[in-house]
């Protein structure tokens, strides 16, 4: 069983106060873009992941994997001891801020579901997935949705067109705890108070109507001053890019993966060039969403 399943990126991502169990409520607009990872589950007696691809060496292989999380909660939702192989193909950066351990695991779900014949419908798939990140439902289900709580509450949002982004890629990962850690120190330094976060309505209007000149103009991430804090070196890529011409440019969730939206798919093409043709990034990617959640292909 082969499953192919998108990265994120967040095009809205406003961060409310810290709560007393340590976490934040969020409003959070994911956005599937079509950077994937495969992930391949074959029949064997035990459960053991392999990782294949560019960022392979950075992923672990043991039980804190989450392709092999996800694999062992659904064997334990469906009761039984279950075995696979799964062999991941890693495409999306590790550790980027776009969701590629959340991928993993929806992939994981899906093509166990299918290899073990176990035939659990997506609600049961999504409740599982809930369980295991606050990313990996959206993982499943791809397209563009908001997402509330702690970002595992899912409403889908119909959107009037394709977008085209460029992703920089950044050599080494950002800790997700570590950026909210960094978020909640500077916000305590500034001592202001931290509003309630509200969906942006113009923002949702543009994906709407498919206007990326004015998603562009309203992405926001209230992760960014944190990230860019950790990675000041990340600035003057996310300027590079405003420079070439990208409609918006924010750092991609927790990061260090800065998201450039462009005007067209030639426009992107233009603008992953001249990003690293001028040494702004060393790596930069096209992509383009929304694209499907986890999928057997
Ligand atoms: P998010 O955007 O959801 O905050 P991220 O994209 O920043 O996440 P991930 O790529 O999901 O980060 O990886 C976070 C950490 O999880 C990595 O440092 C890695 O050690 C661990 N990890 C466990 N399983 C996987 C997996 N299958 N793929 C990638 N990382 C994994």
């Amino acid at each position: 069983m082969t499953v192919r399943v998108p990265a994120k990126v967040n095009v809205q991502l406003s961060v409310g106060p810290l709560r007393e169990d340590g976490y934040h409520d969020l409003v959070n607009v994911f956005h599937a873009v079509s950077i994937f990872d495969e992930v391949v589950a074959k029949e064997s007696e035990s459960i053991t992941v392999a990782v294949n691809g560019k960022w392979s060496d950075q992923v672990p292989t043991d039980e804190s994997n989450l392709a092999m999380r996800a694999a062992r909660a659904l064997a334990k939702h469906a009761g039984r001891t279950y075995g696979a192989d799964l062999i991941i193909q890693k495409d999306i950066p590790v550790a980027g801020g776009m969701a590629g351990g959340s991928a993993d695991a929806a992939g994981a779900l899906v093509a166990c579901n299918e290899l073990w014949g176990l035939g659990l419908p997506f609600e049961d798939l999504m409740e599982i997935a809930g369980d295991l990140g606050s990313d990996v439902p959206f993982s499943l289900l791809g397209g563009t949705a908001v997402g509330t709580g702690r970002g595992e509450q899912l409403s889908e949002v119909p959107t009037g067109g394709t977008f085209h982004w460029v992703f920089a890629l950044a050599e080494g990962g950002l800790s997700t705890p570590s950026v909210y850690a960094e978020c909640d120190r500077l916000r305590a330094a500034e001592g202001a108070e931290v509003p309630w976060p509200q969906l942006n309505d113009s923002l949702m209007e543009a994906l709407g109507t498919g206007d990326a000149y004015s998603l562009g103009a309203h992405l926001s991430n209230d992760l960014q001053s944190a990230a860019l804090s950790l990675r000041p070196e990340l600035a003057p890529t996310l300027d590079a890019g405003r420079q070439h011409g990208a409609l918006g440019a924010i750092v991609s969730g927790s990061g260090p993966t800065c998201a450039f939206l462009a005007i067209d798919a030639l426009h992107a093409r233009d603008l992953a060039l001249s990003l690293t043709t001028t040494g702004a990034a060393h790596t930069a990617v096209a992509a383009h969403g929304p694209v499907q959640g986890a999928t057997l292909v």
